[in-house]
């Protein structure tokens, strides 16, 4: 397994990870928890595939987004969070 790591100036990281897109989201969450950072959420980007984002939890409301209550999908609205929720009972 190998990882590279990028940084620019507006604190976006590119990984470099060879295994599952969602492999990588426990990884973060691990990463977080470990160092006991329970105030930040790991969620995805809806704009850019494979694209995760790391999230203050105070900002996300100020942000007018919404998180799945199952796996932390950001969602733009109510509606699209009810209607993605939904998909979790069908599995
Ligand atoms: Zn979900």
């Amino acid at each position: 397994m190998s990882s590279r790591c990028e940084v620019d100036s507006s604190s976006m990281y590119l990984f470099e990870f060879n295994g599952y897109f969602s492999s990588f989201k426990g990884l973060l969450k691990l990463i977080l928890q470990n160092n006991s950072i329970d105030d930040y959420i790991v969620a995805e980007d809806l704009d850019s595939e494979n694209t995760f984002i790391i999230l203050k939890d105070g900002d996300i409301e100020q942000l007018g987004l919404l998180l799945c209550d199952f796996c932390g999908l950001v969602c733009a609205s109510e509606e699209e969070k009810y209607i993605h929720q939904r998909a979790h009972y069908f599995i």
